[in-house]
């Protein structure tokens, strides 16, 4: 009931934030644990809660795909132009862990919860310009227990190409004529692969002054002149940022933490099971086994602790380099191996799983679905991780992985080659294999590297898995970078 909810003064930390309290608002198309497709759902769902806990005033917004319980109806009604069609949003409200939550709720999100990027391209466009349109706005129009986001210091955090036009909005709506001079956006590259990319006419539907749409033209060599809404976005930003070092050129890039209470072995309510058990360092060497038997059991692989038990999890894709373990395969399977992989994606790549299933039965797992659940259970019951990207901005699973004791195998770019440093058996340092170029052989070299020190050097492996247990991946360090950018973003103009 309302009143057994602690009021927001007991639930605040003390405030490390000094005199720098913002009211900070994070604009994402999906926010774990209410809508998530990836990564970006994990950060939205993570990184405000931390900076909440340096004493920030934080709140997420992002679209009601589905009704979610602990979000209410705050009675306000706005409506929105769209490519001249008049639309109302209503705004839900939850104030969860410190953090309040704002949904959007409009008739063209509702129902898209498994499919949040789905349908033509001129309705997803339709949808990011409505949603960016009422978010711009949110801080003044839903109440927060007291708390009015817009009455100064502001900084905006939006996502990637579907929130890029919020900036854009903030700049044209308001900085140009005067307003909100104390609000300031930041925009968050997590891929850049997807950028918003249609024809020049596209500005129709942005609703914006014409003096505009040269920001959003780019050339390139094979689409020739098009409409770019990130790259938009990119230029009205005050500061544009990056999810690792590795991933940015000349922007900043700071690294993404993990969320420590939901991938956290010792925590994790997925691994509340009879087969299954939670379990941290001290408890590792009989806690990981444990969990590996359980899911062997669930799988219907072979109850064997001895053999290597290798995960992928993931977006069935080019990106994620899935066409690379489909190569190594047969190498694999004449190994003393077992496989589990677990995605969705391209239904090529889809077959791929359940074809290695097919053939190898006593020894591989093709599991085509979306499953939090078991992506749990395989990060925490796996030998081995492997994430062979082409390209990954900064990649959570091996971050997940190493805090559960998995060591990963990486193709190392991006964020795999600043969070994954190569085992040296003589100095016994790093945190697991990596390999320089999206090759199968290369990956194959690496696993075996990987595989004989799993099998013949206990102590080497032991000391792997412990570096990655005790590596402090929280948010905590993250989110106070991404203060230092809020709070110089305020002086920029
Ligand atoms: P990306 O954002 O590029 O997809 P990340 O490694 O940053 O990659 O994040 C992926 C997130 O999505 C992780 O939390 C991962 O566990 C989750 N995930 C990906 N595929 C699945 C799946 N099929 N079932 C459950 N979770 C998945």
């Amino acid at each position: 009931s309302d009143t057994d909810e602690p009021s927001k003064d007991e639930e605040q930390p003390p405030p490390l934030a000094g005199a720098n309290v913002m009211n900070v608002i994070l604009v994402a198309a999906e926010c774990a644990p209410f809508s998530k497709t990836g990564g970006l759902g994990d950060v939205a769902g993570a990184l405000p809660k931390a900076l909440a806990r340096r004493g920030h005033r934080v709140m997420v917004v992002v679209p009601r795909y589905a009704e979610y319980e602990e979000a209410k109806d705050v009675g306000v009604r706005k409506r929105y132009k769209v490519a001249g069609q008049d639309m109302e949003v209503m705004y839900f409200h939850a104030y969860i862990d410190g953090v309040d939550f704002v949904f959007i709720d409009s008739p063209v999100f509702r129902h898209l919860s498994s499919n949040i990027y789905g349908g033509h391209r001129l309705d997803i466009l339709k949808r990011m310009v409505l949603f960016c349109k009422a978010a711009v706005e949110v801080p003044w129009y839903v109440p927060c227990g007291g708390v009015c986001y817009g009455d100064g210091n502001l900084a905006f955090i939006a996502n990637d190409w579907h929130t890029a036009l919020l900036p854009v909005y903030l700049k044209a709506y308001y900085r140009d004529h005067g307003l909100m001079k104390y609000t300031r956006s930041v925009l968050v590259i997590h891929n850049i692969a997807h950028q918003g990319r249609g024809p020049v006419d596209d500005f129709s539907y942005v609703d914006l002054p014409g003096h505009y749409l040269d920001s959003f033209k780019l050339y390139d060599p094979v689409g020739g002149e098009h409409f770019n809404i990130f790259a938009a976005g990119l230029k009205a930003a005050d500061r544009v940022l990056t999810v690792s070092h590795g991933y940015s050129w000349e922007f900043r890039g700071i690294v993404n933490g993990i969320d420590t209470k939901e991938w956290n072995p010792k925590f994790d309510l997925h691994l509340h099971s009879d087969d299954y058990t939670n379990y941290s360092l001290e408890t590792l060497q009989i806690g990981k086994p444990q969990c590996k038997a359980a899911l062997q059991k669930e799988l219907g692989l072979p109850v064997r602790p001895d053999v290597p038990l290798i995960g992928f999890i993931g977006r069935l894709d080019h990106q994620k380099g899935v066409d690379l373990i489909a190569e190594a395969v047969p190498w694999m399977m004449s190994q003393d191996v077992q496989l589990v992989m677990l995605g969705t994606g391209r239904p090529d790549l889809e077959e791929v799983l359940r074809q290695m299933e097919h053939q190898y039965r006593d020894k591989a797992r093709g599991w085509v679905g979306f499953s939090v659940k078991t992506a749990h259970r395989i990060t925490a019951g796996a030998d081995i991780l492997l994430m062979p990207s082409r390209f990954e901005p900064c990649g959570l699973n091996q971050l997940y992985a190493m805090n559960y004791g998995t060591i990963p195998v990486v193709h190392a770019v991006g964020g795999l080659r600043d969070t994954v440093q190569q085992f040296d058996p003589y100095s016994e340092t790093g945190l697991g294999w990596t390999f320089d170029s999206a090759e199968a052989g290369k990956l194959i070299h690496a696993l075996g590297n990987c595989l004989l020190t799993y099998r013949e050097y206990k102590e080497s492996w032991e000391g792997l898995q412990r570096r990655g247990m005790t590596q402090d991946l929280s948010w905590d360090n993250a989110a106070e970078k991404y203060e230092e950018v809020l709070v110089a973003a305020k002086y920029q103009w």
